[in-house]
């Protein structure tokens, strides 16, 4: 029998639900018709993707016709940056972010400074949060866009997207927001938000992979992402990922259903967390605000070790999580959000994010808090820093 791995990664990714795969099922066997032909089994797909929308619109408190199907958060995002900036360079060519993006719109982004738009990067409070005045502060006659995410992925902190919206619809500057690890996490509503574009992604709420949308505003300004065929109301061509589809819509509307009870079960659970890491380990900081975070998510700096260690000796203990070095994706660059917020470099790569959901229970969180403060104390005893510290004082 395979041992049990304790998930602590749903930032990244999340299971499949049972139910969400059943309703995928007829899709990816004998519902098989392309939606864009006329006859029974293409009707029948069009039908169900259709239903799909419905669910995403309704979930959002969107019209239908506002929610466009994707392949996820990163074309979602590129379709937003890209699709606005291109349609509307007439009016300007300047765009507001922050220091603390995904880097499915960091690097879209770049790519069009690249081509002559100029991006101002609106820096973050130390506990993670931007300050809506700095943002208008940075507007200039000639901004057409800004993008500030609604939850951040990495620290969970919850940006105050509203306001900002706010500021932005008075100089009528268009507003995104990548929304990927909110939705089911917190209440997402557009019309409450007053964005004009929101991007999310199936698989952080037990959805499939590779499937996401984006939900248009009615009249925003924005190029196709795609030609070459008529699907998605001509902006997005190509035959639909009809299966994916179908999950996305059973997945957002399970997720919405039970958001509050699971918010809750997760926050308690989140809470346990940090206070236990907090209480029994020493030179240890908790990154993003200590409140306004995401129910599932805990990110911590454990001075004098390397992050990658961590997780190496966690994963033999059968934990799976996540650290804030992206020394796994080939480079040694500490991330670029704890850095934002003010971590020296050292201290971004002793760094480990936690994030719980639906699988987590508190044994887990017990079994966690057993075994991490000895995985810290062991490898503290392999640095020389940490030896000098303890004799020395600071
Ligand atoms: C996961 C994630 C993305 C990318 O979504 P994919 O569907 O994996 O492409 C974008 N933004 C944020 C904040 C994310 O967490």
């Amino acid at each position: 029998m395979q041992e049990r791995i304790i998930y602590f990664d749903h930032a990244a990714t999340t299971p499949l639900k049972k139910e969400v795969l059943d309703e995928m099922m007829p899709y990816l066997t004998e519902q098989y018709g392309n939606p864009s032909t006329i006859y029974k089994l293409g009707r029948e797909a069009k039908k169900a993707i259709e239903l799909a929308r419905e669910r995403v619109a309704k979930a959002l408190n969107a019209e239908v016709q506002e929610i466009f199907f994707t392949s996820g958060g990163t074309e979602s995002d590129n379709w937003a940056l890209k699709g606005v900036a291109f349609a509307n360079k007439d009016k300007g060519k300047h765009i507001i972010t922050t220091t603390i993006e995904h880097h499915a719109v960091l690097h879209p982004l770049k790519y069009l400074e690249g081509l002559g738009f100029e991006v101002t990067y609106v820096p973050v409070e130390p506990n993670g949060i931007v300050d809506p005045q700095k943002v208008k502060e940075a507007i200039r006659e000639d901004t057409i866009l800004i993008s500030v995410m609604l939850a951040n992925n990495e620290i969970g902190t919850i940006q105050p997207v509203k306001e900002i919206a706010k500021i932005a619809k008075e100089r009528r500057i268009i507003v995104h927001t990548d929304a990927v690890q909110a939705v089911g996490q917190i209440p997402v509503d557009v019309k409450d938000l007053g964005v004009d574009l929101l991007s999310l992604s199936a698989h952080k709420f037990y959805g499939p992979k590779g499937v996401g949308a984006l939900y248009i505003k009615k009249g925003t300004k924005i190029h196709p992402f795609s030609h070459g065929g008529a699907q998605e109301r001509n902006r997005r061509a190509g035959t639909e990922n009809v299966a994916g589809i179908v999950g996305l819509g059973k997945a957002i509307e399970l997720a919405t259903a039970n958001l509050t009870e699971y918010a809750s079960r997760l926050q308690k659970l989140r809470d346990k967390l940090i206070d236990g890491v907090l209480s029994k380990i020493d030179y240890v900081r908790l990154n993003g605000d200590r409140y306004n975070r995401l129910p599932s998510n805990a990110n911590f700096s454990f001075e004098f070790i390397e992050g990658e260690s961590l997780l190496l000796m966690l994963d033999m203990k059968g934990i799976a999580a996540s650290s804030g070095s992206a020394c796994t994706s080939g480079s040694l660059d500490p991330s670029h959000v704890l850095l934002a917020i003010g971590l020296e470099h050292e201290v971004a790569h002793g760094s480990l994010r936690i994030t719980l959901g639906e699988d987590n229970t508190e044994e887990d969180i017990d079994y966690l808090l057993e075994v991490l403060p000895e995985i810290v104390s062991r490898l503290r005893e392999m640095s020389p820093l940490y030896e000098k510290v303890k004799k020395g004082g600071r």
